[in-house]
């Protein structure tokens, strides 16, 4: 198998080189962190005045972890460690109160992270050579922007076409003979089954190579793919806190995603107490980002299960891989790429003055895609035999939906007593969907 690089030295870089240079950055990540009101208070804690208090690797262990509430306690400058003036980017994404978190990066922030998205395209056996067309979400989200300046910086042809609108994306990837696309599994998939309606199969298209990333898929959904359309498919993880997509990506050899050790301190933890666990145990991914200055993050918790594996891989790179994401220790649901907390549903429909005390989101797989249902119960005043108002609230809900969780729900109504009711702790999610 073929083998490219794009920074040989760090990839192949031997582990106790490897560990020296975290340690290094770890010292003067936690001197710019020390900038940050929210730092300085919780570093003095732990007896650190400066980078250089930090002894070892070790030591990490002894800081407080962080936390996605405590970004957005501290929202919106209170994580900030340069004046506004050095930051040319920021990214953010709603969370579960509605109050959103935001990410900073100044030029040379955004110019590392690019550098991590080529390093993790080249890995995947991609050229300058190559026509990318970029399927994920721009705007304040990672994923597109994100592997949008990684393709360029590769000097492959970037098309950034965004989400949705099947059609133009197949007819785009006729047109420009598109060999490689950034995409979630499951539109992929819905791509796939409308190939037919507009006259195409996959042998007329140029495709070699998809990165699949912003939602958990399991190594049968890969092999689907794979053989649908003919073509390699690459396991892609990221998440908005650690910039987005480069966190880990998967080699040619497709055995789970290299953990770029350069640029994260990666821990594994008991969820429950917090302990570091060992390779090859199962627990929360924990992340220390050693290279933005604009906005350091010590110790943050992922909230996403996974574990890690040491064997050296054949493409000679000594960065430990990450497994696939086994699941969340939160509730975060993910439909269709976009991150939902059932909380910010309840939000929403519990300041519908019509809506009564009881709802229940329900998640089902039609087709490749996910479908979210909203179903609520509202007051006896409001059956009164007319439907036009009915439709009327349900559009209403649905729209004040849609503006919260950015995607659209169906909103269905009942009568009171209807939906499952509970004494002791409510199951409010119906999750429908199955392994693939
Ligand atoms: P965001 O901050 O919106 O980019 O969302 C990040 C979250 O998306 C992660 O914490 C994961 O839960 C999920 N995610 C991203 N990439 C993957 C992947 N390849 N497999 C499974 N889940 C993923
Ligand atoms: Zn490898």
């Amino acid at each position: 198998m073929d083998v490219a690089f794009w920074n040989r030295e760090i990839e192949t870089m031997d582990r106790r080189r490897l560990t020296e240079l975290q340690v290094t950055r770890l010292r003067d990540t936690l001197d710019q962190a020390l900038h940050t009101p929210f730092y300085r208070r919780r570093l003095e804690k732990a007896q650190i005045q400066s980078g250089q208090d930090l002894r070892g690797l070790e030591d990490l262990r002894t800081l407080p972890f962080t936390t996605k509430d405590d970004l957005r306690q501290s929202f919106p400058f209170g994580l900030l460690a340069v004046d506004f003036s050095e930051v040319v980017r920021l990214h953010s994404s709603s969370g579960t109160t509605g109050v959103p978190t935001v990410i900073y990066l100044t030029q040379d922030d955004l110019d590392r992270w690019t550098d991590l998205l080529a390093r993790s395209i080249v890995a995947t056996g991609c050229t300058s050579k190559d026509v990318f067309q970029n399927m994920m979400t721009y705007g304040l989200f990672t994923g597109g922007l994100g592997l949008h300046y990684g393709g360029e910086r590769v000097g492959m042809t970037v098309i950034p076409i965004g989400g949705g609108n099947t059609q133009r994306q197949i007819r785009v990837m006729k047109d420009f003979k598109t060999t490689v696309v950034h995409i979630t599994p499951s539109y992929l998939l819905h791509i796939h089954s409308r190939l037919a309606e507009f006259d195409t199969r996959p042998e007329d298209l140029s495709l070699r190579r998809a990165f699949l990333g912003a939602e958990p898929h399991s190594e049968n959904t890969r092999r689907k793919l794979e053989d649908l359309y003919g073509i390699d498919a690459y396991n892609s993880y990221g998440l908005s806190e650690m910039n987005g997509p480069g966190v880990a990506f998967e080699c040619v050899y497709k055995q789970d995603m290299h953990i770029w050790e350069d640029a994260y301190v990666v821990e594994i933890i008991d969820p429950a107490t917090g302990e570091v666990l060992d390779d090859g145990q199962k627990g929360e991914l924990v992340l220390t980002i050693l290279t933005r200055r604009a906005m350091p993050l010590l110790r943050y918790r992922t909230r996403d299960l996974a574990f890690l594996h040491a064997e050296p891989c054949p493409c000679g790179r000594t960065h430990r891989r990450l497994s696939r994401i086994l699941g969340r220790t939160d509730d975060m649901l993910i439909i269709n790429g976009v991150n939902v907390f059932p909380s910010q549903i309840e939000e929403v429909v519990m300041a519908v003055p019509e809506v009564g005390t009881n709802y229940q989101i329900q998640v089902d797989k039609v087709g490749a895609l996910d479908r979210l249902t909203v179903k609520v119960e509202i007051y006896p005043k409001m059956f009164t035999g007319e439907a036009a108002l009915l439709d009327r609230l349900k559009a209403r809900i649905a729209e004040k939906l849609r503006a919260s969780i950015t995607i659209n729900p169906r909103v269905e109504l009942h009568e009171p007593g209807v939906l499952p009711a509970f004494e002791g702790k409510a199951k409010r999610v119906v999750d429908n969907r199955q392994e693939m």
